[in-house]
């Protein structure tokens, strides 16, 4: 029986240039069902992870609240660098002191505070049961409660925190579980449950409408003392050693070398030195298309390269410099090298556009992708929501965008410090997609639809078989592309809030 299609090796001899549009994956043979199917893979050579699913160190998708719910998912986020080292190290320690369903971090306000400066947080977070320490700071004793009940009818708003606040307070011993949490403030009908140490000091907060959000995460991403792990971006310029020292005091996981051309003497002596200094953190090097662009970091130490140039969605470097790969052939034969010379997994990133770009990405060898504006408009990702035309958007924008660049992103590009900045991104809006919690694991749910499909019950089976040729690639021409998406319909609505769409 001849087989249909062509192994991957013999389709990416015979075609250049191939995009994740360019071809079709053929289907398989399907003995087992879904909760059979382990999406588990390797992040870096150390690194496992649940999920294949990371978000890029941009700065309108990846701050602590992102990189939290990624891990939770069981994927990872990288944090991005365009802010100074103090707040880039804060958002890698808030991601490494979270527990889930507690808030560690919570504002806290004295007795002496007034009224109005609950209003001012309620307007600022969007919150108003704040706890009331006795100097106003955490870890104080906590001496009270205000709540919306508190304060709603008072008419004087220079009143102090003191005379209304709620003093007769259920509180719990820090160190209990979620599931206990939970019972109590179930029980107690309480809107909030503060966390106190054995000294009656404030150490956090749980809150009643997380309740639903306070489910259990199986899969999340976890390094051996039990935290989220977390990644950050770090350039290659000198005084970024400086930046890599502070991330790694503040616990990061892997050190992601953000750099658009990873194939530079600047890139290989940083690999060099962090290996040499802190050989226990995963690097990832990048970003890189060929093989020998591989070679030259694989061999300065990196444990895991990042692919794709030009391939995002924000990105205009191939129109404006002419240099990049499609982002297809380049994940193909960059990870079938890592694998052979080294056995390092690749990150496919950028231009992951809808659902099943995440496959096709696994199905050319890369362990894990890296999302942008796939995640950029989630409630997670950094900025705030406005309307455009009568949508809600919120902003998402290349990091080598003249905009991101006034604010030090350009980083990643050599070009920064010339007088005259060439931009290699645009600045755009995307629309709002919820909780990424939501997005995620419906990208997972279709995951493993499509690895059924394929006949493959794991990431680790995929691969195998694109290198013995069991999985089947054909060309998807104009016409197969036209015929397999929706077509001939005057109007259709969505499955998932315009996701098939956003591809286009
Ligand atoms: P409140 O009753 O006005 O405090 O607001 P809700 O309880 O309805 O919502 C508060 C939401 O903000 C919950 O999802 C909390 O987890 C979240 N949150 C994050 N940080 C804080 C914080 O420092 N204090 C409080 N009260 N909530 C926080
Ligand atoms: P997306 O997921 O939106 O298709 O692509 C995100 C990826 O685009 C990022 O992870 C990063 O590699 C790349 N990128 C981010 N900003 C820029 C930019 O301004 N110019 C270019 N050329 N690439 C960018």
């Amino acid at each position: 029986m001849s087989s249909n299609g062509l192994d991957a090796k013999t389709f990416f001899e015979h075609e250049g240039g191939i995009t994740y549009n360019d071809f079709i994956l053929l289907p398989g043979y399907i003995d087992f069902s879904l909760d059979e199917i382990s999406l588990e893979t390797y992040l870096t050579r150390n690194i496992k992870i649940k999920r294949p699913v990371i978000s890029s160190p941009m700065d309108t998708v990846t701050e602590s609240r992102m990189a939290i719910s990624m891990a939770m998912l069981g994927g990872m986020g990288v944090i991005h660098y365009n802010n100074s080292i103090e707040s880039q190290a804060k958002e890698v320690r808030r991601v490494k002191r979270y527990e889930n369903g507690f808030i560690t971090e919570p504002v806290v306000l004295s007795p002496n505070n007034t009224i109005r400066d609950v209003d001012a947080l309620k307007e600022a977070y969007g919150f108003s049961g704040i706890p009331i320490t006795e100097d106003g700071t955490l870890n104080a004793r906590l001496v009270g409660i205000v709540t919306k009940r508190d304060i709603d009818f008072e008419a004087d708003r220079t009143k102090k925190v003191r005379d209304v606040m709620t003093t007769q307070l259920v509180t719990a011993p820090a160190g209990i579980s979620l599931a206990e949490g939970n019972r109590i403030l179930r029980e107690s009908k309480k809107g909030k449950l503060p966390l106190v140490d054995k000294q009656g000091r404030l150490v956090s907060l749980m809150s009643r409408t997380d309740l639903l959000k306070n489910a259990d995460f199986p899969c999340a991403s976890k390094s051996k003392d039990k935290q989220l792990i977390v990644g950050a971006a770090l350039s290659t310029r000198e005084d970024d050693k400086e930046r890599l020292d502070e991330l790694v005091k503040a616990g990061v996981d892997v050190i992601v070398i953000d750099s658009s051309q990873g194939n530079s003497v600047f890139q290989i002596n940083m690999i060099r030195y962090s290996k040499k200094k802190y050989p226990h953190i995963d690097i990832v090097g990048g970003n890189v298309v060929t093989v020998s662009q591989c070679k030259s970091l694989i061999d300065a130490g990196a444990d895991a390269l990042r692919i794709g140039m030009g391939s995002g969605s924000i990105c205009i470097t191939q129109d404006t410099l002419a240099v990049g790969r499609a982002q297809g052939s380049a994940v193909y034969h960059t990870a079938k090298f890592a694998r052979e010379y080294a056995n390092i997994p690749v990150i496919a990133d950028g231009g992951i556009a809808h659902i099943g770009h995440i496959v096709k990405a696994l199905a050319l060898g890369a362990s894990t992708v890296m999302m942008g504006g796939l995640l950029a408009g989630t409630s997670e990702s950094p900025g705030e929501y406005f309307y455009e035309g009568g949508v809600r958007v919120k902003k998402y924008r290349g990091m080598a965008s003249h905009e991101a660049m006034e604010k030090g992103g350009g980083k990643r590009y050599l070009s920064s410090e010339d007088r005259i900045k060439v931009a290699q991104g645009v600045t755009g809006t995307v629309v709002d997609k919820g909780s990424v919690i939501n997005l995620v694991s419906y990208l997972m749910q279709s995951l493993l639809h499509s690895l059924q499909e394929l006949g493959y019950r794991s990431i680790q089976e995929l691969r195998n078989g694109i290198y013995d040729g069991t999985l089947r690639f054909e060309k998807r021409s104009q016409s197969a592309q036209v015929e397999g998406s929706v077509h001939n319909l005057y109007s259709f609505k969505e499955p998932h809030l315009g996701l098939l769409r956003m591809g286009r």
